[in-house]
């Protein structure tokens, strides 16, 4: 049997950003994933669905004997011929135990590779706003453990060329002992003023940063409640954090946000707000499935070059149509001369990535703005192909067949309720803890009262800023009792994400 390999791979502090492309090569290949606690779960996404995904972490700190076990298994599988990952997180090689891993490895004849990856330390610096060297303030950084000491009577930490100076001192693991260690600095030499900062969860959106002076730090972290895992940077670069945070001072730090939405959908507009700071919940409200028919399509399909118009009013409808014109046998060559409508510019986008350009897309991003532009044109006799969804208004077929068109609107797909709802976006709303939920659709709304209950969701979002994409959803959303605080000019996701913007930005919310 051919051997395996083992790759230890660093999988960055905590922002599934951070890990490096070797490292996504990595996972991609793997046949099984051994992973830590502070590796993010998310980052398991790379590897095949099938690879044997096994959990190796334990909360703050491992026994020697878990250890040899972590080191036997990685053994076990590369003797097996497997290709594994070990993913660890922040980089494999600072306190991570990945030297007694490929010194185990290395004993063991197997092949081994070290991917390294952005460690606690330089994540949470930079995620603070804190240089960890500064020409004005230091030349030299340290990263020590802060827990070196417990099971050791005599301390291998040379206190006094560590508090001496003014490097930067960086502990990792330093919760737990941080008042000892913070004592220990003063005592051998460092100034009591001397600005300190504690960094939990760096990276991430539960990221929060605490900060004091040698002297005050331990009662402040005591005070608060302040609990690992969490690096602490000593040091007077500290101070810069005031000039130079970013990350907890966008414009929707610290915002949870529901996000409302087809399953496969939600994921664009997730990640505009979460680049604005905000703490995505995803909940889908809509599942979106075949036509329990696919006849009516089929036929139209069938004659398309017989269409003057084809109108397509989302992203959803070019998508199964599209797939309907493939699976079919057909390209958009079978368009000929027929011109294509889309609602807005993402549908034109949508579009765009079929080889076609689009021939009309309106100044107003909805049904109405289709109708008003059709009504300009001479659309007396027009054959014009409207492939919708099964619950859509009746706004453009009527308005285009008063015109003296010849619509026909078959359905391309159908959206149903969920089975269920995202538990976690659930109990965060029992728990009222979420600042905003988004509405992009009348259905994700009438989806959403359907599932709890009008009331109940009344109820539940209580003091939840409502944003809504229009007035056609604002209206659904006032229907079932509920008040609309965000409503954009235009109706588009990115209006959405900067109205949501600019209503957190007034002090009164
Ligand atoms: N190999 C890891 C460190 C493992 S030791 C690395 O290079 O980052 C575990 C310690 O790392 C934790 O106790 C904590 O001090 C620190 N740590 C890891 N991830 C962290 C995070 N996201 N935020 C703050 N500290 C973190």
């Amino acid at each position: 049997m051919p051997d395996g390999i083992i790759y230890l791979v660093g999988a960055g502090p905590g922002d599934p950003g951070l890990i490096t492309l070797r490292g996504i090569e990595c996972l991609r290949q793997a046949q099984v994933v051994v992973y830590d606690y502070l590796a993010n779960e998310q980052l398991l996404n790379h590897a095949p669905p099938d690879a044997e995904r096994i959990y190796a972490g334990k909360i703050g700190g491992r026994h020697n004997q878990e250890q040899e076990e972590i080191n036997r298994l990685l053994v076990e599988k590369g003797q097996q011929g497997k290709i594994v990952v070990r993913l660890k997180g922040g980089d494999p090689f600072v306190f991570g135990r990945g030297g007694e891993e490929c010194e185990a490895l290395a004993l063991a004849g197997l092949p081994f590779e070290v991917v390294p990856g952005v460690t606690a330390a330089v994540g949470a610096a930079a995620y603070a706003g804190i240089p960890l060297t500064h020409r004005d303030f230091t030349a030299s950084v340290a990263f020590v453990t802060g827990q070196e000491g417990k099971d050791k009577s005599e301390s291998g930490i040379d206190w006094d060329r560590l508090s001496l100076g003014d490097g930067t001192v960086v502990f990792y693991m330093g919760i737990t002992s941080l008042r000892r260690n913070m004592q220990r600095m003063s005592k051998h030499g460092r100034d009591p003023h001397t600005p300190v900062a504690l960094v939990r969860w760096a990276t991430t959106s539960r990221q929060q940063v605490l900060t004091g002076t040698l002297a005050d730090i331990a009662d402040k972290a005591e005070k608060s409640g302040f609990k690992p895992p969490a690096i602490t940077i000593v040091g007077d670069v500290v101070n810069l954090r005031d000039k130079l945070r970013w990350f907890d001072s966008r414009p929707l730090s610290g915002r949870r946000i529901v996000v409302t939405r087809a399953a496969d959908q939600a994921g664009e507009f997730s990640s505009m707000l979460t680049s604005s700071g905000a703490t995505i919940f995803e909940c889908a409200t809509i599942k979106l499935v075949e036509p329990e028919s696919w006849d009516e399509l089929d036929a139209a399909i069938g004659t398309l070059a017989g269409f003057d118009w084809l109108v397509l009013t989302s992203g959803n409808a070019v998508r199964f149509f599209f797939q309907r014109l493939n699976a079919l046998g057909f390209d958009a060559r079978a368009l000929g001369r027929c011109k294509v409508c889309a609602v807005g510019p993402k549908t034109a986008e949508a579009i765009r990535e079929h080889g076609i350009r689009p021939d009309l897309v309106p100044a107003d991003y909805k049904a109405e703005g289709v109708v008003s532009e059709f009504a300009r044109l001479d659309m007396i006799g027009k054959k014009v192909l409207f492939p919708r969804a099964d619950r859509a208004r009746e706004v453009i077929p009527s308005n285009l067949e008063q015109m003296g068109a010849q619509v026909t609107a078959p359905v391309a797909y159908r959206n149903i309720l969920p089975d269920r709802l995202c538990p976690e976006a659930l109990l965060a709303l029992e728990k009222r803890c979420i600042d905003c939920i988004t509405f992009t659709s009348s259905s994700t709304v009438l989806n959403l009262a359907e599932l709890l209950g009008a009331d109940l969701l009344a109820d539940m979002l209580k003091g939840v800023a409502v944003a809504s994409i229009g007035p056609i959803t604002s209206r659904t959303c006032r229907d079932l009792g509920l008040k609309v605080d965000i409503e954009p000019q235009e109706y588009t996701l990115s209006s959405l994400n900067a109205a949501i913007q600019q209503y957190f930005s007034l002090p009164a919310h």
